[in-house]
């Protein structure tokens, strides 16, 4: 057990009795190895580059200001966040603009203990509504991974998301675009947008065309319904889901993602600001956790949300009452459940024991109080 590290930041030594988030506790978290695997690369730009690349390449935020944009985010409901994403999507244009963005994301993430991260791209947005090819797309990811790797030390690979308001042949042509890019860093197929009334379901043929091809499915689900929204995706076998905490409302469904080791990547900061949870002691990630779900942390839209990877921790500690234990099982699930190899995955995970090892003088590394095993993913 981690006594070692739940001894830690007590209110005592922090000097504030009700504050579990200590400077102490801070500064380990911070160098925790983790991976960042719920993030977007369109709402994790920079507001600065944002409205660089909008006035470069002539877009509707030309000429406005951070303090607009402030302004702007300040979200109504689900449906305004959706609207206000596609928004951001529209800076884009050549595949400098997405290197830029990868590398700029990756120099972001690695003061936070970041070492890997797996970051969601809409190319078929892109494709859409600019007519960006998709090797354009791509061959930008990848140059920006490739600098980030050399710059930053942290590894990018990518996740292309189809949007559920769009075709079942646009998500076809993105799971095409899924096993085409496997040799530029892209490692699963997504799935965002607006939930109610588009279910992973809707788009099972190109879901499983891309699975028989080895592309694993990390859709978002049960973020803006219910239960049924988790239990819809589950029929596809995802290693992860993006959100999937309405399967709380579920005592079964809990059951079966703790049996079946399916990992929730649990972004507190953003269900907040989109309305999809109204407050943190009511966020179901409380049940998830003492069920034993695993659980990860993630950002997922930093520049919409003022979010960050750290900041996710923090108000886990702060919001969700996540022991520091809690916090080294997120942060070790978040590399067990990364989309590498075996080989890949053994190292970050032995590094990231090293770490806890080395700050807490534990010995044996031993599983969080209520921490479920999860799968490798396949
Ligand atoms: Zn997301």
């Amino acid at each position: 057990m981690w006594t070692d590290v739940e001894d830690w930041g007590t209110p005592a030594a922090s000097g504030r009795r009700d504050d579990p988030w200590t400077p102490d506790l801070e500064a380990f978290v911070a160098g925790l190895p983790k991976a960042e695997l719920h993030v977007h690369l369109e709402g994790a730009l920079r507001p600065t580059t944002l409205l660089d690349l909008a006035h470069r390449n002539g877009s509707e935020f030309a000429g406005l200001d951070e303090r607009w944009l402030a302004e702007r985010f300040r979200f109504r409901d689900f449906r305004h966040f959706a609207d206000l994403y596609t928004t951001c999507t529209d800076v884009f244009r050549g595949p400098e603009d997405f290197a830029r963005a990868v590398i700029e994301l990756a120099a972001d993430l690695a003061p936070q203990g970041v070492v890997h991260a797996e970051v969601t791209c809409s190319a078929i947005t892109h494709h859409r509504d600019r007519g960006i090819p998709f090797d354009e797309v791509v061959d930008g990811l990848w140059a920006g991974a490739e600098a980030a790797r050399r710059d930053s030390g942290v590894v990018v690979r990518f996740v292309l998301d189809h949007v559920r308001d769009l075709s079942t042949e646009d998500c076809q042509r993105t799971a095409e675009w899924c096993v085409r890019g496997r040799d530029r860093g892209v490692v699963a197929l997504g799935l965002g947008g607006f939930e109610p009334g588009r279910p992973a379901s809707l788009f099972s043929g190109a879901i499983r065309w891309a699975r028989d091809r080895g592309v694993p499915f990390v859709p978002h689900a049960g973020e803006a319904v219910g239960a049924e929204g988790v239990r819809d995706a589950l029929a596809f076998d995802p290693v992860r889901l993006g959100h999937g905490f309405r399967a709380a409302d579920e005592r079964g469904l809990v059951a079966e993602l703790t049996r079946r080791g399916t990992v929730l990547e649990i972004c507190p900061t953003s269900n907040l600001r989109t309305g999809v949870v109204a407050d943190l002691a009511d966020h179901p990630a409380r049940r998830l956790r003492t069920a034993g779900v695993p659980l990860v942390l993630g950002s997922d839209d930093p520049l919409l949300f003022g979010s960050s990877t750290l900041g996710e921790y923090r108000t886990a500690a702060t919001g969700l009452g996540f022991l520091p234990a809690d916090l080294v099982a997120a942060a070790r699930t978040s590399l067990l459940a990364s989309l590498v190899d075996d080989g890949e995955r053994s190292r970050m995970v032995a590094a990231h024991d090293a770490y806890v090892a080395r700050w807490a003088g534990a010995v044996a590394v031993g599983p969080a109080p209520h921490s479920g095993g999860q799968r490798a993913p396949g």
